[in-house]
């Protein structure tokens, strides 16, 4: 890396590169190996490729600069999915008669975690994100894990403050990073011992890739998560991988362009009588942005709001030309979804999630407006 406090933007296309090689590519291509050379005694890092992959080397260190910047020690790990990423760091972690604090409003497969953790005997304790409350039900417990924003209805909680008690406690402190990304929220720096991300949402952003990462401070603890990878074998293809990496030169663009995306929409539906409990961390008088304006630097693009009702959220969505009906979030193309057919997330019938795109901002709010009009009945 450069010395110097270089910009974001410029950080981000270098992030991970290797030094040049004449003749080379800058990123050079996806290693497939299952194995690699490797005569004599077996030392150096590339043995067997459920251990290492070059691709992931370079996909850890460019997250790895992103999420710390010019902090020494911190490594990352790649995994096939977020969950992966979700999964090592809490099996690893946690042990037969440990408690873990989990939030009660966080990504929908965390239930299903929940009755793993259970079934192997470690006390799961769950409290909102919002008002810090997860502090509660801290005390004994080994680890707490925080979700901020919380996805989908985009509470906020104050990082510094719940990794300051926890830590006092003697609790490791994990963060999903998923829908700030490294750009919008740096969780070790608040605190965090580990930042944990689905990759498959905004950091890699055109909707065709599953990974997850987990950051951390090179340690015991990391070391337990790269174990458990070895182990589970929760790894990443190296296609993936190196599509994941190569999407990192373009994340300061689509992040600002989807937070300003985001931040108009978030304008414009809360004018809308018919429109009620509008959520963007960025919108001045939100609930979330006094505590996010302290710890995020970009509000993501996830935004939430509520129809009257289920057929009238249905008849928005139907209405969207611009606005794919899908679930996830963080893509290029803007995505929404009427998050109660899932069932899980404790929201209203009405209730819409709506990621926001990289789409020119004045058509993507003509676009959601007229859907509002149309929607009416
Ligand atoms: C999507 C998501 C995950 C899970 O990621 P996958 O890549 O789908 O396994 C975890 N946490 C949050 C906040 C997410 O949005």
């Amino acid at each position: 890396m450069t010395e110097g406090p270089l910009g974001e933007g410029t950080r981000a296309v270098r992030a991970g590169l290797p030094d040049p090689v004449k003749h080379e590519p800058a990123l050079p291509g996806p290693v497939f190996a299952a194995h690699y050379h490797l005569p004599g005694e077996p030392t150096g890092p590339y043995a067997y490729g459920r251990d290492e992959n070059p691709t992931w080397t370079l996909l850890e260190n460019a997250v790895a600069e992103l999420e710390a910047p010019g902090e020494d020690g911190v490594e990352t790990l790649a995994f096939a999915s977020g969950m992966a990423a979700i999964s090592a760091v809490l099996f690893s972690q946690l042990r037969s008669g440990d408690a873990v604090v989990l939030p009660d409003d966080g990504y929908q497969a965390l239930p299903l975690v929940r009755a793993q953790l259970e079934a192997y005997g470690i006390e799961v304790r769950t409290a909102p994100t919002g008002a810090d409350a997860q502090l509660a039900v801290l005390d004994g417990a080994k680890l707490l894990w925080i979700e901020t924003p919380s996805n989908p209805r985009l509470d906020v909680c104050d990082v510094r403050r719940l990794a300051g008690e926890a830590h006092a406690r003697g609790a490791l402190v994990a963060v999903d990073n998923t829908l700030a990304t490294p750009l919008g929220q740096r969780p070790l720096d608040l605190g965090a011992d580990f930042s944990v991300a689905s990759g498959t949402k905004q950091l890699s952003g055109h909707g065709d890739v599953l990974l997850g990462y987990v950051t951390g401070r090179a340690g015991e603890a990391m070391t337990a998560v790269r174990r458990w990878r070895k182990i589970v074998g929760a790894i990443p293809g190296p296609m993936e991988a190196w599509l994941g990496h190569r999407s990192l030169a373009t994340l300061p663009l689509r992040v600002d362009r989807q937070s300003a995306n985001a931040l108009a929409v978030a304008e414009a539906l809360a004018k809308r009588p018919e429109v009620s409990g509008v959520r963007y961390p960025g919108l001045p008088g939100d609930p979330s942005h006094e505590v996010a304006a302290r710890q995020m630097r970009r509000y993501g693009c996830v935004v939430s709001f509520t129809l009257g009702s289920r057929a009238r959220a249905e008849r928005f969505l139907d209405a969207l030309r611009l606005v794919d009906d899908a679930t996830s979030f963080g893509g290029v193309r803007s995505t929404a979804e009427r998050r109660g057919r899932w069932g899980g997330d404790a929201v209203p019938e009405g209730f819409i999630r709506l990621s926001v795109g990289t789409e020119d901002t004045e058509d993507l709010v003509a676009d959601v407006l007229r859907a509002l009009a149309e929607s009416a009945g």
